[in-house]
């Protein structure tokens, strides 16, 4: 069993990580600076595993804080959630996503190179590629920043490569994930965004629950199903579950190496909300309306080199992500509040 740290552990994927790594045996440590969640998402973490974790507040920025969690706790592993993603926001403050995302990032690693911890999870997003021509997308067709939160998930990526290049006590893993969506079947920790949600899921449940009126369908003529946009959704036990795979996978090895996290299937946006309605019972009003800016097509995964190398299968369908959602959004209409 392994003493793990885990940045943003607070957050929407970190949360579900944690219970997964403290159900599997694995002592947890968790860093995050609370700017996106709350201390309430891992008092109901160690609820729902009857095991406790420590928690550290602080931010990745600041290198004697991080510095002090490695000479309190011994640490075999870091998992690195902890960061800023809202793509809009990222072109409103680039410095701001520069400084969380990639000196957070690099303050982390000079923490980790002192204390002589070398095995890192790093969270990666299918964002970074280019997503024109080939779909399913391999983690070898290229890459491009887009906006400028791909750009720091992509330049961490390419740091990480040359660090782990230029010194081999380093094991990488970088996880690219498709859309994570769902909840944990209990319903008491998912997904809390703060104000409008950018993102399909926690709309479709806000306006189930009556905080939102209507959604609205960016684009209904992509060249795809139904005109609408198709994402590989991914349930968040599974990608949870695949930060397990990534640990094992990584702790008998050397080096940097990038794997998709996606089921490799794919639903517009129209198939989500007809099948959550079906799921639920609960019709969402909508209205189509135009495409969002920098928004493509189609992005769906090919996932065969994690099911492959990582001995990783996800198991839930997309009915069992919508009716999770659902249950968590219903539990807790306000989020955490
Ligand atoms: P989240 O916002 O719920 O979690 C991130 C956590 O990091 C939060 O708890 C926040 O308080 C903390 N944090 C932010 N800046 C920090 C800092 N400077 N120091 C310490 N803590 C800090 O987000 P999430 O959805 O759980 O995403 C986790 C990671 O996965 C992020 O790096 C994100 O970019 C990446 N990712 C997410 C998605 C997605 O759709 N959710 C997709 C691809 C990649
Ligand atoms: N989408 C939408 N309405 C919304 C939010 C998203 O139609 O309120 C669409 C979006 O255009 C995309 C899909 O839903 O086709 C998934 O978007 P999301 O923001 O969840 O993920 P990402 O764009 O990061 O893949």
């Amino acid at each position: 069993m392994a003493s793990v740290l885990v940045t943003g552990g607070a957050g929407y994927l970190g949360s579900h990580t944690c219970v997964e790594l403290l159900s599997a045996g694995h002592d947890v440590v968790v860093f995050d600076n609370l700017s996106n969640s709350c201390e309430e998402a891992l008092n109901r973490v160690q609820e729902l595993t009857h095991k406790s974790l420590t928690f550290v507040q602080g931010d990745i920025r600041y290198q004697d804080e991080i510095d002090q969690v490695f000479s309190d706790h011994h640490i075999d592993v870091v998992i690195h959630f902890a960061g800023l993603k809202a793509i809009n926001e990222s072109l409103e403050t680039p410095l701001t996503y520069f400084d969380h995302n990639v000196v957070g990032g690099t303050q982390l690693l000079k923490s980790m190179e002192k204390a002589k911890v070398f095995t890192l999870i790093f969270s990666s997003s299918a964002t970074i590629y280019e997503a024109i021509g080939d779909i399913p997308l391999h983690e070898d067709v290229p890459v491009l920043s887009k906006n400028n939160y791909s750009y720091t998930k992509l330049i961490t990526e390419q740091m990480l490569q040359q660090i782990a290049k230029a010194d081999s006590r380093w094991s990488i893993a970088l996880l690219r994930y498709f859309n994570p969506v769902g909840a944990h079947k209990s319903g008491r920790i998912g997904e809390d965004p703060q104000g409008v949600p950018n993102n399909l899921m926690p709309y479709i449940t806000q306006v189930a629950v009556g905080r939102r009126k209507k959604l609205s369908i960016y684009g209904h003529d992509y060249d795809t199903i139904d005109g609408t946009g198709v994402r590989d959704y991914i349930h968040v036990v599974d990608l949870a579950n695949a930060h397990l795979c990534a640990l094992n996978n990584r702790l008998g090895a050397k080096g940097c190496r990038a794997w998709n996290i996606g089921t490799g299937r794919g639903s517009s946006v129209l198939q989500v909300k007809n099948s959550f309605e079906e799921v639920t019972g609960i019709p969402i009003a909508f209205e189509l309306s135009s495409r969002r800016a920098g928004d493509v097509a189609t992005s769906c995964a090919d996932n065969s080199r994690a099911v492959t190398e990582l001995g990783w299968q996800p198991q839930y369908t997309l009915e069992d992500m919508l009716a999770d959602s659902w249950n968590w959004q219903k539990q807790n209409p306000n989020g955490y509040n």
